[in-house]
């Protein structure tokens, strides 16, 4: 492949991301796609300009193609009550707003066609047959063929209003364990008309579709399948049936293939940060060498290196990108300009994007707050410049003086410890969790960028701040752990998270942790270590079996039993079951690792006392200790205003953001994106 020299530039360390491609009638500038991504958007006021800002902002950030969120061609394939449909003529204005505005910024657009099946939160929701998924309420009701047929039909209808619409083309989403990856799996197809049976008639519902879509549409519309390249749901199909399915596919009229990974009810993870990055591969290139049509890979690939090694390796054409680009819009500009390591990073976390959807919130993105509210944010410089103290290097302090400098403040920024990052220094040891160094290189480099004046290893005094001709004074200088009332919280066994997380104590065998948020959670994982299964992808498929040689149903295999490093006790005084203030998305990984783990949880505790003997607690008023070596507290945090105190005394005013505000809740998302909030007011 051909390598890029841009003008004025060196040669491009990303030539094949770089290098063009023509599709169908369109030629796309460079390789990276963005996936589609369910927003909601739609359910906010003026969804319109919403969605077109949104794809705007992306397309001017130079990605090459953008894929929409799932509209449905038909009422009842909506993903939930009042989900985005396409299948009238009345609402070619609408759809014109959002290709008219991506156009202007120089981008394309694609629809994606989605018929959520089994998997559509109505009661009246509709499958090749009988049988619920585990993660709906709702029984379907199968269809009948002649309804298959009529389903048939609204997909080229919807494709023949997307064109209509000024749209590029259409992907048709045909995996993830939506309406047609339900017929092409045994397991969910018991059909036993032309639509049911066996390899050919499961596969004839996604054939029937591209081959109406194509003749409905301009040989230039581009259609696009994504297929499941591995199901991770038993009785899902082979690797090769896969590679024989992707042949008719390309027979049947597609111009590119995209690759979807697994099932929303797969008991494997595949997107979140502790699967490693461009795991998924093999699925992909299987798919690639039974095509000669562009193949588009997807699934943790958020860093150009990684695409470009993707490409380069000949296992496909495209990379698609969804989560990185709400992280980051201007992901491929960057690339472009040999500026990669200005890209703001995704770091797999899901809490501000998969995690809102689930919760029937909107999307947006933990170190993008602006992520689908580009239009409430007012981007221009300040009116004047002001001198501002920022205290506290964490997330919330970073996130401060990065957007004040950008709108043109004198920042200073004030750290006691030698480098930048408060708790996400303790956060990203965490096995799972190294994503977090990306997000603290990004913060680094844009803040040099910036010309903030680093203050690092400097402990700011209240003299110094009062004295020091701020304008503003602002505290981000973030929380303490809190340290129970308990007997004997000074014995040598009990230890604090943060020193496990830094390794400034030994932790023994036999641990009892104390406290069940997300900190008692990642302490848990942190000493089982587990590093090496969220950056291996053997070590990564052997733990959670899945079979690398494809050749199994669904791509599934044994998963290997756990030998875990240590014996670990999690505690919690609520009732309830612990976890449950974890992520909708990725709680569910973190619990089934530690029950792979055999780790003991027990809710309703009351804790007494720590002593020679162990940890002496009761469960509905029964005594009993346990034989510890350590016990760790993640007793959740406070607070730490020492500071803002002293201020205070001395009449100075300072604003608090971050956890020295509120400690309660607190998480790099909510930090940043109060930071950000602010920062923009002032
Ligand atoms: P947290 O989620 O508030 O959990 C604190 C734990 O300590 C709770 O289990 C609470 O449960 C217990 N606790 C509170 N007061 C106590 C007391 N006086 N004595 C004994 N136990 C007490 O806080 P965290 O785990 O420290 O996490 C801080 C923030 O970071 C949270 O918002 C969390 O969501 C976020 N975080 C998120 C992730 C993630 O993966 N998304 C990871 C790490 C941290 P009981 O009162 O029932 O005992
Ligand atoms: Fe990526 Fe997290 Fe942002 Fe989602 S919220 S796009 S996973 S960084």
């Amino acid at each position: 492949m051909r390598a890029v020299t841009l003008p004025g530039l060196p040669m491009s360390p990303d030539p094949h991301l770089l290098s063009p491609l023509r599709i169908a009638g369109v030629t796309l500038p460079n390789r990276m796609v963005m996936g589609a991504m369910h927003t909601r958007l739609e359910t906010l006021d003026r969804p319109l300009q919403r969605l077109a800002a949104f794809y705007a902002t992306r397309a001017a950030g130079e990605i090459a193609l953008i894929l929409t969120g799932g509209y449905s061609p038909v009422p009842e394939g909506v993903m939930d009550e009042g989900g985005l449909v396409l299948d009238s003529a009345d609402q070619l204005d609408e759809h014109r707003q959002i290709t008219s505005a991506v156009r202007e910024a120089g981008g394309r657009i694609v629809l994606q066609i989605l018929h959520a099946g089994r998997y559509a939160k109505l009661a009246d929701c509709v499958a090749p047959s009988p049988g619920k998924a585990r993660i709906n309420v709702h029984a379907p009701r199968a269809l009948s063929t002649a309804e298959v047929w009529a389903t048939i039909e609204s997909f080229a209808h919807t494709a023949s209003l997307a064109e209509q619409a000024g749209y590029a083309g259409v992907e048709i989403m045909g995996s993830e364990g939506y309406l047609i990856n339900e017929f092409t799996a045994a397991l969910t197809n018991r059909r036993n008309d032309e639509f049911g049976g066996d390899f050919e008639r499961r596969i004839r519902f996604p054939l029937e579709i591209v081959r109406a879509v194509r003749a409905r549409v301009g040989r230039d519309f581009m259609l696009i399948y994504r297929i499941s390249s591995i199901d991770l749901m038993e009785g899902g199909m082979t690797g090769p049936e896969v590679a024989a399915f992707a042949r008719r596919i390309e027979q049947a009229g597609a111009d590119m293939i995209n690759t979807g990974v697994g099932w929303h009810e797969s008991a494997v993870p595949t997107i979140a940060a502790s699967v490693p990055r461009a795991a998924w591969l093999a699925a992909v290139r299987n798919v690639k060498q039974a095509v000669s049509i562009p193949v588009m890979a997807s699934n943790r690939i958020n860093t150009p290196d990684v695409a470009e090694r993707i490409i380069a390796s000949g296992a496909a054409d495209l990379v698609s990108m969804a989560r990185p680009l709400l992280a980051d819009p201007e992901f491929a500009k960057k690339v472009r300009l040999g500026r990669s390591d200005e890209i703001n990073l995704c770091i797999a976390c899901n809490q501000a994007c998969l995690d809102h959807i689930f919760t029937e919130r909107t999307a947006s993105c933990l170190v993008n707050p602006r992520a689908g509210r580009e239009i409430e944010f007012d981007d221009r410089a300040a009116a004047g410049s002001k001198r501002i103290a920022v205290v506290g290097g964490g997330p919330a302090g970073m996130a401060f003086a990065l957007e004040s400098a950008r709108r043109g403040h004198r920042v200073s920024l004030f750290e006691a410890q030698d480098e930048l990052g408060g708790q996400l220094i303790l956060a990203r040891k965490v096995p799972g969790k190294f994503e977090f160094d990306g997000m603290l290189r990004y913060f680094d480099r844009a803040l040099r960028l910036a010309e903030v004046d680093l203050r690092l290893g400097t402990m700011a005094s209240a003299v110094e701040l009062a004295d020091g001709g701020f304008d503003e004074i602002v505290l981000a200088t973030g929380v303490l752990p809190r340290i129970p009332a308990l007997e004997g919280v000074d014995h040598p066994k009990v230890v604090g998270y943060q020193d496990v997380l830094s390794g400034r104590v030994m932790v023994g065998d036999r641990v009892a942790i104390l406290g069940a948020g997300g900190i008692g959670f990642d302490v848990a994982e942190f000493l089982l270590g587990n590093a090496e299964e969220s950056l291996d992808p053997n070590a990564f498929m052997t733990a959670w079996g899945v079979d690398a040689s494809l050749s199994a149903p669904g791509g599934l295999a044994p998963p290997a039993p756990h030998h875990p490093r240590r014996q670990v006790h999690m505690f919690q005084r609520k009732r309830e079951s612990l976890g449950r203030s974890l992520g909708k998305s990725t709680g569910w990984i973190l619990k089934a690792k530690l029950r792979k783990a055999r780790v003991a949880m027990t809710a309703g505790a009351s804790y007494h006392a720590v002593d020679d003997r162990g940890l002496h607690y009761s469960v509905d008023g029964e005594r009993r200790v346990l034989d510890v070596d350590t016990v760790v507290l993640c007793t959740g945090q406070e607070p730490n205003r020492g500071l803002h105190a002293e201020l205070e005394r001395r009449g100075v005013a300072a604003r608090l953001i971050g956890g020295a505000h509120v400690a309660s809740e607190l998480d790099a998302k909510r930090a940043i994106d109060e930071a950000t909030r602010l920062a923009v007011t002032i």
